[in-house]
């Protein structure tokens, strides 16, 4: 039985210039392509990672999940999903962010492995429970399953219009949230924590850091155009 690895990076140590300094690892910002895969590369080196061996995913806000044993191949279209899963060791799974919420899962026991993109769209399209089921039908327990979340916009920070504050509570009440200065807010990783729990998976790890408000990290709201941050997990 090997270990889990989990992974978050910040925006410092890659060679992408500004506004997507310095480690920009989204393709689809406007970044120079030879920078994210330079910064692809030095990422994956840098956690003991063969670059070939991180599969990413083309992120749409939407609820679907692959399931995967290799990487893509060479000149194959991504597949439009928000989650992927595997149950091949030594294969790291990939998430892009800027705010919104990086889910990563592993049941070590079984072997099987998840990462889901949850902003606020696929918190209420259900994106994290997807990932769980999907990796219940490939052997694993959510029992077992271990969950990180990391750096994102944080619930005293995400302002959204009261009517869609109300919209997403409907769907998951604990996303409901109200911002440092007293309007409607969501709280989205309090929410995916939510599902988690009512999937089974318990006592998920939260990232401490709100993307809005470090400067060490990429937030979308805050700078518009701007860099991705990456998580990465994988089994031994
Ligand atoms: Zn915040």
């Amino acid at each position: 039985m090997g270990g889990a690895h989990f992974a978050f990076t910040d925006r410092w140590g890659g060679v992408s210039a500004v506004p997507y300094e310095e480690l920009n690892l989204g393709g689809a910002v406007g970044d120079d392509p030879a920078a994210v895969r330079a910064n692809r590369e030095r990422a994956a080196r840098s956690l003991g990672l063969d670059p070939a061996l991180v599969v990413w995913m083309n992120q749409v806000h939407g609820r679907d999940v692959a399931v995967v044993d290799g990487p893509w191949r060479a000149g194959a279209e991504v597949p439009a999903v928000d989650a992927v899963v595997t149950a091949r060791r030594g294969l790291a799974l990939a998430v892009l962010t800027a705010d919104c919420t990086p889910v990563l899962l592993a049941d070590p026991v079984a072997g099987v492995a998840g990462a889901a993109h949850a902003g606020r769209p696929g918190l209420v399209a259900g994106v994290v429970p997807a990932a769980v089921e999907a990796m219940v039908a490939l052997g694993a327990e959510p029992g077992r399953i271990v969950a990180r979340t990391g750096p994102a916009v944080c619930g005293r920070c995400y302002e959204v219009p009261a009517g869609m504050r109300d919209a997403v509570s409907e769907v998951v009440p604990s996303a409901r949230a109200e911002t440092s200065w007293g309007t409607p807010a969501v709280d989205v990783v309090a929410g995916v924590h939510a599902q988690l729990a009512q999937a089974g998976v318990a006592g998920g790890l939260r990232s401490a850091v709100c993307t809005l408000e470090s400067r060490d990290h990429f937030s979308y709201r805050r700078d518009r155009v701007t860099g991705r941050l990456a998580g990465y997990v994988w089994l031994e």
